[in-house]
């Protein structure tokens, strides 16, 4: 498989340290709020390559930490810790905030169908690890004590920016929203390990360590949760592109200079969800959920087709009309797969060539939209429905759009009685006369009757179907 690395800013061959193993890792959120529709785009992403990679055969370790202490309202380390910023806004306490949280993501996950990692780590789980490795940067003078807080010391390093070079304009992220600059730091770039004085809000959850009572630096818990579970080397590293700078650009720093050998192979970045106003974020305040697209009518995944529609390398924007249609074709495409019958025997050749067009979309840098191309081809193939009906299943286990259940379940609504059936159906045949007619208007004129009966019509390839709203 080719698959773009931003550190070496090439599509590269995947390669992993021992042959058919995965050992991944991914920046799981800070439970101060719900997911917005922005952070489960990356998540989604994420989940395709994960099960493309387990379709390719490899066998995958999948880590994801929780953080649920040290996430500063600032990427550089500054403002109030997210967590605690949460509670207040609840009246709740730190941990309230994470548990419930941690649970509406996974609910959103299971809606969305992404599957839960193989790990799930809150931070808050492994303040020793993360004390021993701040320890022993300390020793071996990768970190230094100031203002009662440890710092890592980037110009320790001799390359700190890994995945391109940054300007000055790129670092006033450290300084952003109006909060002063740290002067204990000795340089611009370094970055804080554990807090013992934080400047600012007190911290409600602290523990004890060779520097006082104090809490871990968010960049430090992804380095120590993925030693603790994956240990010294790394295949596969996702997140967002913010997190590129600082975030993982400081997991590498301090990770290389804690192991003393190179971490992580690969970098897997998924660009930004944006709205026409910008990119979509929790500190702008309204955000999108999983729960409002569901309370608007939508099926979550049509949002996950939605994502998987558009290349993870590119910004996505988002709009109420893009998201119709992709709810549109998600309805079609359920429609089209409930109308293949189930007799038949797979045709294993047809199966091995419609699949390899599906593989080779994903395998060049997991190109979704062809892979959704690959679909519609087996849909118009000159084969068998079983073949259809395999290759459909078979595709999903990467795609995750549910389609066999949801044309099942479509299919099992139709069979059932309804009140009236025998009516409707007529009703169906005189729009189907008038529209042979080309009498538009009574045409029209009846799919609102049948409408107003709570009746939706669905025109398939196999003739119209209908269902109760
Ligand atoms: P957070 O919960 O803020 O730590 O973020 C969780 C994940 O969502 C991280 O991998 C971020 O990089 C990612 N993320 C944040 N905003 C967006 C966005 N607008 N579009 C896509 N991914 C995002
Ligand atoms: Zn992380």
């Amino acid at each position: 498989m080719k698959l773009y690395n931003s550190l070496t800013r090439t599509k590269d061959e995947f390669e992993t340290h021992e042959p058919g193993k995965v050992k991944m890792y991914t920046c799981g959120p800070t439970v101060y709020h719900f997911a917005h529709i922005g952070n489960l785009r990356s998540y989604i992403m994420e989940d395709v390559l994960e099960k493309f990679l387990r379709y390719d055969g490899y066998e995958v370790k999948r880590v994801m930490n929780i953080t649920d202490v040290g996430h500063l309202s600032s990427d550089g380390d500054t403002g109030e810790d997210k967590m605690l910023k949460g509670a207040k806004r609840e009246q709740k306490t730190v941990m309230q905030i994470a548990e419930f949280y941690t649970n509406a993501f996974f609910d959103d996950c299971k809606k969305l169908n992404i599957k839960r990692p193989d790990v799930v780590e809150p931070a808050t789980n492994c303040i020793p690890e993360f004390i021993e490795l701040v320890s022993k940067l300390l020793d071996t003078g990768y970190a230094y004590e100031a203002g009662g807080n440890i710092y890592f010391d980037t110009s320790k390093l001799q390359q700190y920016y890994v995945f391109h070079n940054f300007d000055e304009e790129d670092l006033a992220v450290g300084v952003r929203e109006g909060v002063e600059a740290d002067d204990n730091k000795r340089n611009k770039t370094d970055f804080v390990l554990w807090f013992t004085k934080s400047k600012f809000d007190d911290q409600e959850l602290k523990w004890e360590s060779p520097w006082g009572i104090g809490y871990p630096g968010w960049h430090i818990e992804c380095s120590g949760i993925s030693i603790k579970h994956l240990g010294d080397t790394l295949d596969l590293h996702c997140g967002g592109i913010d997190n590129a700078f600082p975030h993982h650009t400081n997991e590498i720093a301090q990770s290389e200079a804690y192991l003393g050998h190179p971490w992580c192979k690969h970098w897997f970045h998924v660009l930004h969800l944006n709205t026409s106003s910008g990119k979509m974020s929790k500190s702008k305040g309204e955000f999108l959920t999983v729960s409002l697209l569901e309370e608007k009518g939508y099926d979550p995944l049509s949002y996950r087709l939605f994502c998987l529609q558009s290349h993870y390398r590119k910004s996505l924007v988002f709009s109420f009309e893009n998201l119709d249609n992709a709810q549109q074709t998600y309805n079609k495409l359920i429609a089209r797969v409930a109308a293949l019958s189930e007799e038949g025997t797979v045709d294993e050749a047809a199966f091995a060539e419609l699949k390899a067009k599906f593989k080779e979309a994903l395998d060049n840098d997991l190109n979704t939209s062809l892979a959704i191309t690959a679909l519609y081809d087996v849909l118009k193939a000159d084969t068998n429905d079983a073949t259809k009906r395999a290759l459909i299943g078979s595709f999903d286990e990467v795609l995750g759009l549910s389609l066999l259940e949801k044309a099942a379940a479509l299919n099992a609504q139709q069979d059932v009685p309804v009140e009236g059936a025998e009516e409707i159906e007529a009703m169906i045949a005189a729009r189907t006369e008038a529209k042979k007619a080309k009498n538009w208007a009574e045409a029209d004129r009846i799919r609102d009757e049948l409408k107003a009966m709570g009746i939706i019509l669905e025109d398939t390839p196999q003739g119209v179907k209908w269902k109760k709203a």
